[in-house]
């Protein structure tokens, strides 16, 4: 969404019903990060189709001998991959000081609709603030989530606001 750092500021939030307990005192991943960020990984690759974008999220042992900052250290590498990194909550756009959770968490669960039956075998739910907040209701979703979208009037889109779009593209962070 929305070139949230450079949009300035906010917070994050906390749960549901399948929520783990308080999201206010761990540190949690941003699940649609930049690979610049602190803590920065790859934890899944964009498949699927042009018109149906759907991560494949690596599994334990994915990238272990993979130096990916050697090639895909950059922004463009979010056309790729999907990175996790430290959530920075008030400094993010997205975040909502107010209610103390990531907005873009709650729209991603309550605004598209899921692509999944089950919960995708993801490496970092442990530490993720949309799972944290959200519950499994994210997770059903997460997998069209692309932090970096072409400009238009799709749902990813939709969400992305209320951040100002780049010229021709949107970022889902
Ligand atoms: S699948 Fe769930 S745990 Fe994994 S990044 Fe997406 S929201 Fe977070």
């Amino acid at each position: 969404m929305a070139s949230s750092r450079e949009a300035g500021a906010r917070s994050r939030s906390e749960g549901q019903a399948t929520v783990a307990s308080t999201t206010t005192t761990r540190i949690h991943d941003c699940p649609s990060a930049q690979p610049d960020m602190a803590g920065a990984r790859p934890f899944g690759v964009l498949a699927g189709s042009v018109d149906a974008v759907r991560i494949a999220f690596f599994k334990r042992d994915a990238m272990q001998n993979f130096d990916w900052r050697q090639r895909f250290g950059t922004p463009e590498a979010t056309q790729v991959f999907r990175f996790a990194a430290r959530c920075e909550k008030s400094a993010c756009g997205h975040y909502d000081d107010a209610a103390d959770k990531c907005s873009l968490a709650s729209r991603v669960a309550t605004a598209l609709p899921p692509v999944t039956d089950a919960l995708p075998p993801c490496l970092i739910r442990p530490s993720c603030r949309w799972h944290a907040e959200q519950g499994s209701a994210v997770c059903l979703r997460c997998p069209q989530v692309t932090t970096m979208i072409p400009a238009g009037q799709g749902p990813l889109q939709s969400i992305a606001a209320p951040t100002e779009p780049h010229t021709d593209e949107v970022l889902l962070r």
